[in-house]
């Protein structure tokens, strides 16, 4: 026995898809065999069964109806895989033998075109790197709107890789299978949960070139290398000329402001650590965009601020000018409402997906444009004029679709009802012989009425017999037999036709077959001709992205009263009453403006003390955020800001849960400040939160200390460092460039207040204590933690001497170990009736003078659990 030559088809075309699950059609079945079937029985939850295939077992089989298939794609596509779709592509009663299939198209999560899991905010990327011993080059684009751009240094660097590739998180990254890049491909399996690829280069150059043309001679070989392995990837999944990528755009990394990955996520800016919503982020802060356009351009700006004065200069002028002009902004906002997302409906018109409906509302969307030229008419500003200048209102392609298409046409492109009447005359010849048709056979009816006497006669239609007259059977002898032919008896009636009627039946079943048939065919025809303009369609939707981004930050602008910032070339951060634009969204009560002073000399570094929950990471992270405002081009939260150009931020904020992990936790803390302190330019902002806290004490305030004087020292840079360390607050007697700054707190009836303003000046003390009682310790433990506290406080002996401090952070490494022994033998508790012995003496041995608010905190949290 061999495999039957359907199942000899099938493993070939699977031959040649291996890393892909085999979508073979067979009739309205989308079939799996083999592994592919178990695998999607299994993950799908769908029935496995067999098939003959030739051979003496089964063939594991499993399949979904072809209409419904694109729910089960999308569920492999989200859990990982890669579809491959093989279609019948003639037509099975013209085959001879076994119908032809091919794959006509590869589903993989980073190349898709539509469906559920693109997002409307969110461009969905591609990308491939090129990683050698001299650098790197780095391809992105994203098929659902036709961007393909590229980048590359001089420099192989992991971590500038992984920071740029999270500007983007692709949902798919192909890496270029090169010798000794184990460690590369590592990180980024660690980092992201983007579906990875191992690729060869490709060498197909010619296409690619014919493709671009002479934009591609602005490309190195680097370059050259991960764009053109990306681009045979697109057209291989595609099955397409990729007619939708109409240009190919190159970057410099270093022209855009350098956050890194932990930068991203720490600031929050297009979602929130903890759940990961974009509620809660700085974009979601920001987006009042009217567009899918708008929003992800947004989001692209957000993660890519600028560095070119002149250019951020222009977008914060275009936002002045709109928040003076609140009668254009309105009108502008109305017209962009009304308009779809037609970047992605060109890619779906280029691809062949696009139905009529889809095209009415590119129609409808251009119609939108004069009125918004009108309205740029206005404008003065660079941005703004720049984009009235080369504005297209694509009035050519407005006509095209509003004398061609209906403008309620059907889902299907198949069954007709599409073409306006009046655009082609043969559409309207055979529209008219069907309805003159069904008009004669309406009236039918009555003439055989009356000429055979019969007034039961009825005229029907059903699909086996098409139209037929029925008589009942009382009155069949009235029939005129001459020109009746019987053609089916039912129980108490015959249906009859007449050769007349069967004439005109012809005429109206051949006129609707072939308006069908043309309705389809000039649709399509359209569709190409609008396909053929598609880079026109794409400037515009650029244009009307940036429009619509500008729009929303004049919008937010007002509503959250935002200022119009200055920019300076001095390095100065002068800030007043400046605000954080999500947390005063998302507190209670009113949230307290502060002012921040940075310049390059006397306040460069700011060393900010204060108990947990006082506002210091607010403070911090709200100035790093207002920087970056600055420099998409946004108004800021604040009463008057002057900022200057900031090349880099980078932050190291533990998260709460940090504290209490091991090692590990440490190293990648070491590490991340190592990066920073590698990185860093004196145009860097530096926001430090708790370094060092990742340790024991005495170590983690030796780094802590020397990360800011060598800060203070070599990088220069401006620098926010929120600290538990009060010792630290003795840098700022020893540098110039070093000021203390405390969050304010009160006491009040035995309670702290957190004021939550910003002051020149330490604090002395941690109220690790009243903060465990606002995090809701039981009263009892509270209680006995002040007496152990103050105890220890009293206790004359539990004196670290600043001789040792100094020795420790002079690295002299010697602790005087009898020193260091506490006195707390001393004190005397009665804590606690039981296990007293064993607490008691743990709590003698306490350290409690080193010991952060968080680590008092966890360590009576541990009591309670204990006791
Ligand atoms: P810290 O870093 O000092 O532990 P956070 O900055 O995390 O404190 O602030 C703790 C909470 O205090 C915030 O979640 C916010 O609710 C509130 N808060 C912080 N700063 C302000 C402010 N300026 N005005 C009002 N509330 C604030």
């Amino acid at each position: 026995m061999g495999l039957t030559p359907m199942m000899q088809q099938y493993l070939e075309i699977k031959q040649s898809c291996q890393d892909c699950i085999l979508f073979f059609r067979l009739g309205d079945f989308y079939e799996m065999f083999f592994e592919d079937a178990k695998i999607v029985s299994q993950e799908l939850e769908l029935t496995l069964t067999g098939r003959d295939c030739g051979l003496e077992e089964r063939a594991p089989m499993c399949g979904v109806p072809y209409h419904s298939a694109e729910t089960y794609i999308s569920k492999l596509i989200e859990k990982g895989y890669k579809v491959a779709i093989c279609e019948q592509v003639e037509d099975p009663n013209e085959a001879k033998g076994i119908v032809r299939r091919e794959i006509v198209k590869i589903v993989t999560p980073g190349t898709l075109l539509e469906g559920n899991l693109l997002e409307d905010d969110k461009n969905n990327y591609i990308s491939c790197i090129k990683r050698i011993n001299t650098g790197f080059s780095i391809s992105i684009c994203d098929v659902s709107t036709g961007d393909f751009l590229v980048t590359s240094m001089e420099n192989n660097n992991i971590y500038i890789i992984i920071d740029e590739l999270f500007k983007y998180k692709p949902s798919e990254i192909l890496i270029i299978d090169v010798k000794n890049n184990d460690i590369l491909i590592n990180s980024i399996k660690e980092k992201f949960n983007s579906l990875i690829e191992l690729v060869d280069e490709s060498q197909n150059f010619t296409e690619f070139k014919n493709h671009f043309g002479e934009k591609i001679s602005i490309l190195n070989e680097l370059e050259l290398g991960s764009s053109l392995t990306l681009f045979e990837y697109l057209k291989n999944t595609q099955k397409s000329m990729l007619g939708n990528i109409n240009d190919i755009i190159k970057y410099q990394i270093n022209n855009y402001m350098l956050l890194d990955s932990s930068t991203r996520r720490n600031l929050e800016l297009t979602e929130t650590i903890i759940n990961k919503t974009k509620k809660g982020s700085l974009f979601w802060i920001l987006d009042k965009t009217q567009t899918s356009m708008g929003a992800r351009n947004l989001r692209r700006w957000i993660e890519a601020p600028l560095t070119d004065i002149t250019e951020i200069k222009n977008r914060i002028d275009a936002v002045e000018e709109l928040i003076n002009n609140i009668y254009h902004l309105d009108n502008l906002r109305e017209s962009l409402k009304k308009i779809y997302d037609i970047e992605r409906l060109v890619s779906k018109i280029v691809y062949g997906s696009a139905n009529a409906r889809d095209l009415v509302s590119l129609k409808n969307s251009i119609s939108e444009l004069p009125n918004i030229k009108i309205t740029l008419q206005s404008f003065k500003s660079n941005l703004l004029k720049g984009i009235y200048t080369d504005f297209d209102i694509l009035e050519d392609i407005y006509n095209l679709i509003d004398i061609s298409i209906d403008d309620n046409p059907p889902i299907s492109i198949k069954e007709g009802n599409i073409i306006k009447k009046g655009y082609n005359q043969e559409v309207d010849k055979y529209r008219l012989a069907s309805t003159e048709g069904k008009n004669w056979i309406a009236s039918l009816e009555q003439k055989e009425k009356e000429a055979t006497g019969i007034k039961s006669l009825k005229v029907g239609y059903n699909k086996v017999f098409g139209y037929y007259i029925e008589v009942t059977k009382a009155n069949l002898s009235n029939i005129p037999e001459d020109r009746y032919i019987r053609k089916q008896t039912l129980a108490n009636a015959e249906r009859f036709i007449t050769p007349e009627l069967k004439e005109i039946e012809n005429t109206i079943l051949n006129a609707e077959d072939n308006l069908l048939k043309l309705e389809y065919e000039l649709f399509v025809d359209i569709r190409n001709k609008i396909s053929n303009q598609s880079s026109r369609i794409q400037k515009v939707a650029k244009q009307l992205a940036i429009l619509d981004t500008i729009q929303s930050f004049a919008k937010v602008s007002i509503e959250n009263n935002y200022t119009k910032p200055s920019l300076n070339n001095d390095g100065i951060i002068s800030l007043k009453e400046a605000r954080h634009p999500v947390i005063e969204k998302m507190i209670n009560e009113p949230f307290v403006p502060n002012d921040c002073f940075i310049d390059k000399s006397n306040n460069m570094i700011l060393i900010i003390t204060g108990p947990n929950m006082a506002g210091k990471s607010t403070f911090m992270r709200q100035v790093a955020i207002i920087s970056l405002m600055a420099q998409i081009g946004c108004y800021v939260p604040a009463k008057s800001a002057n900022l200057p150009i900031v090349d880099k931020i980078f932050t190291r904020i533990g998260a709460s849960d940090d504290i209490s992990s091991g090692k590990s936790t440490f190293m990648v803390e070491m590490s991340e400040v190592s990066y920073i302190l590698k990185n860093a330019t004196s145009n860097s902002l530096l926001i430090l939160d708790e370094v060092g806290r990742g340790t024991s004490t005495f170590d983690g305030l030796s780094i802590a200390w020397s990360v800011v004087e060598y800060i203070a020292n070599k990088i220069k840079a401006k620098t926010l460092f929120a600290t538990h360390y009060h010792e630290l607050t003795e840098l700022e007697d020893k540098y110039s460039c070093i000021k203390n700054y405390s969050i304010e707190v009160k006491e009040f009836d035995n309670k702290v207040i957190f004021l939550h303003k910003i002051k020149r000046g330490k604090v002395d003390q941690s109220y690790g204590i009243e903060v465990a009682k606002l995090a809701g310790l039981p009263d009892e433990v509270i209680q006995k933690a002040k007496e152990i506290l103050s105890e220890l406080e009293n206790s004359k002996e539990i004196h670290i001497s600043k001789n040792i401090l100094n020795d420790k952070l002079n690295y002299n490494n010697k602790i005087k170990e009898n020193e260091k022994e506490i006195a707390a033998e001393k004190v005397e508790l009665t804590l606690f009736n039981y296990k007293e012995n064993e607490i008691i003496n743990e709590i003698k041995e306490l350290d409690i003078l080193n010991m952060t608010p968080m680590q008092a905190f966890n360590y009576i949290y541990d009591l309670v659990n204990r006791v």
